[in-house]
C-alpha cells in the first residue's frame, strides 16, 4: 500500500546517510562557539505570540506573515520563528544577566516560519545562532564577527562576502525616519499595501521588502550611514579598525538593515552568490534596546543566526570535506547457533572498548554474510563456526589487503583486536602522509 501521508511543505527529513553532514557542522559550530566562551542553551520549541510581537516587530515579514501561530486552551502560542527572543527570555528568566557579564549563549534548534518553500527557504530550518549581552564595545561586534568568519573558513568555506552597517541608535533613527518618509511619501502610489503601512509606522522596513517594485524604489532613498550620531560613528569607526586588525574582509553595505525590527547600530551578513537567490548564509547585529524591551535591565546585546541548510548547500556546491561517518570496524559471519551467542558476547565486549562490532541477524547463509559485510565496508571480518569454537582461535581478516591474522577467542580478544586495528591505522597513515608518528599525523602534518 502506498503511503498517502507525506511530510508538509517547506519541510526536510535527513537520512542516516546524510546525517554526517550535519554533524560536522554541529561540531565545528560548537567547538568554535565553546572557544570563544560560549555555552550552550536550550530553550522550548513555542512561547507565547506576545514574545516575538514584541521582540521581532509587528512591522517586520516574520510577525505579518510568517508566523505559525496556534490556539491552545486560553494561550496563543507561536512556533520560534528564530531563536533570539527565546534566548533573551530564557537569560532573563534563569538571571543569567546578574551573573559575570558578558553574558554568552549559543544555539543549534529549528525555526518555523510560514513562507514560500523554495532552494535555501524552507517552513522548518534549522539554525547555529549565538548571543552576547552585557557589552556595549564595538570590540564586542568585531568578536562575534570574527567568530562566524572563523567557523565558516573552518568548514572550509570560499567567496562568502562580510558586508556590514550601522543602522544607529533611536535618536539618529529618528532623523533617519524623517528623511525616509518624506523620500517614500513622494512615491507613495508604487508602494505595495505591505509597505504603506509600513510608511507610518516603520519606514525602514520598506528597505527589506521583497516585492521589486519597492525594492527598486529603495535604492535612491537616503542612507542611514549619512544620519548617525557621533557616538554610532564611532562604535562604527572603532569595529571598521578592530576587523582589518583581525585580517577580516568586509565590505560596508549601506543597504543592509536586517528582517527583525530589534537591531541597532552593528548589523552585518554573510552572502554567498553561488546557491541561488537566498545567498545570505549568516545575519546578525547588535540589539542594545532588546533586553528592555522584553522587561529586563537596560543591557546591551548582539549576536548572529546562520541557517544550517542553506550552509550545507554551500558546502555541497564547494565539495567541503565533512567528517567520515563511522564505518563497521568489525564484522562477525557465523554459522550455526552456537557462533552468533559467541558473536554476541564478542560485540558486546568490543563495543565497550568503542568499537563499532556487528553480526548477522537476518539468517543470511555464509556467503550472503560476506557480501553483506563488503557492502557495509567493514574494516575487518571474522568467519566463527563450530570448528573455530572447538579450536579456540579465529583468522581476522582485513578487508582492503586481504591478509588474516589469527587471533585467540579468549577473554583477551578485544585487547588483541585492538592491536591489529592500531597497526592498520599506522599503516594508513603512513601510505597517506609517509610519516608513522601519530602525533604529527593528528596535528595535521602539513
Ligand atoms: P531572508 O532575507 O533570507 O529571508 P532573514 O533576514 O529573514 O533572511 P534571519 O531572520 O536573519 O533571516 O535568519 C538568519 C539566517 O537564517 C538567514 O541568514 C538564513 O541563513 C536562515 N534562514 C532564514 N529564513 C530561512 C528559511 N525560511 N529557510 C532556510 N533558512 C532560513
Ligand atoms: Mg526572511
Amino acid at each position: 500500500m502506498a503511503l498517502n501521508i507525506k511530510r508538509p511543505n517547506g519541510m526536510e527529513d535527513v537520512v542516516p546517510k546524510n546525517v554526517h553532514k550535519w554533524h560536522t557542522v554541529e561540531k565545528i559550530a560548537r567547538d568554535t562557539a565553546e572557544s570563544f566562551g560560549f555555552g550552550e542553551i536550550r530553550i522550548p520549541t513555542f512561547e507565547s505570540t506576545d514574545l516575538f510581537l514584541r521582540s521581532v516587530g509587528e512591522t517586520t515579514d516574520v510577525v505579518q506573515k510568517e508566523m505559525y501561530t496556534v490556539m491552545a486552551k486560553e494561550s496563543k502560542f507561536t512556533l520560534r520563528p528564530e531563536g533570539t527572543a527565546g534566548s533573551i527570555r530564557a537569560m532573563l528568566q534563569n538571571g543569567l544577566l546578574n551573573e559575570a557579564l558578558p553574558q554568552r549563549v549559543y544555539y543549534i534548534l529549528s525555526c518555523f516560519r510560514h513562507e514560500r518553500p523554495q532552494a535555501g527557504r524552507l517552513r522548518e530550518f534549522h539554525q547555529f545562532g549565538l548571543e552576547m549581552a552585557g557589552s556595549s564595545s564595538p570590540a564586542a561586534d568585531a568578536e562575534v564577527i570574527s567568530l562566524a568568519d572563523t567557523l565558516l573558513k573552518r568548514l572550509g568555506l570560499k567567496n562568502i562576502e562580510l558586508y556590514i552597517n550601522s543602522i544607529g541608535c533611536p535618536s539618529c533613527r529618528a532623523k533617519y525616519h524623517e528623511a525616509l518618509h518624506s523620500y517614500f511619501e513622494n512615491r507613495k502610489d508604487e508602494l505595495c499595501d505591505t509597505c504603506l503601512d509600513r510608511l507610518e509606522k516603520n519606514p525602514m522596513r520598506i528597505l527589506d521588502c521583497k516585492s521589486p517594485v519597492c525594492q527598486e524604489i529603495g535604492k535612491d532613498a537616503p542612507l542611514i550611514l549619512d544620519y548617525l550620531c557621533e557616538e554610532c560613528s564611532n562604535h562604527f569607526e572603532s569595529l571598521k579598525k578592530y576587523l582589518t586588525r583581525l585580517g577580516i574582509e568586509y565590505k560596508v553595505n549601506p543597504r543592509i538593515v536586517r528582517g527583525l525590527d530589534y537591531y541597532t547600530k552593528t548589523v552585518f551578513e554573510f552572502v554567498t552568490t553561488e546557491i541561488g537567490a537566498q545567498g545570505t548564509v549568516c545575519g546578525g547585529g547588535r540589539y542594545d534596546g532588546l533586553i528592555e524591551q522584553l522587561g529586563g535591565q537596560s543591557v546591551p546585546a548582539l549576536g548572529f543566526a546562520m541557517g544550517i541548510e542553506r550552509l550545507l548547500l554551500v558546502m555541497d556546491k564547494q565539495g567541503c570535506d565533512y567528517l567520515a561517518p563511522k564505518k563497521c570496524d568489525i564484522y562477525f559471519a557465523t554459522m550455526g547457533e552456537n557462533a552468533l551467542e559467541k558473536a554476541m558476547e564478542l560485540s558486546k565486549s568490543l563495543r565497550g572498548f568503542g568499537y563499532f562490532a556487528e553480526y548477522d541477524m537476518m539468517g543470511r547463509g555464509l556467503k550472503a554474510q560476506m557480501k553483506y559485510a563488503n557492502k557495509i565496508g567493514a574494516m575487518f571480518t571474522v568467519v566463527l563456526g563450530d570448528n573455530e569454537l572447538s579450536d579456540g582461535k579465529v583468522r581476522l581478516k582485513e578487508m582492503e589487503k586481504g591478509t588474516e591474522t589469527v587471533i585467540a577467542l579468549d577473554d583477551k580478544f578485544a585487547s588483541s583486536f585492538e592491536e591489529i586495528y592500531f597497526n592498520k591505522i599506522m599503516d594508513v597513515m603512513e601510505e597517506e602522509t609517509g610519516n608513522d608518528n601519530l602525533l604529527s599525523f593528528m596535528g595535521g602534518n602539513k
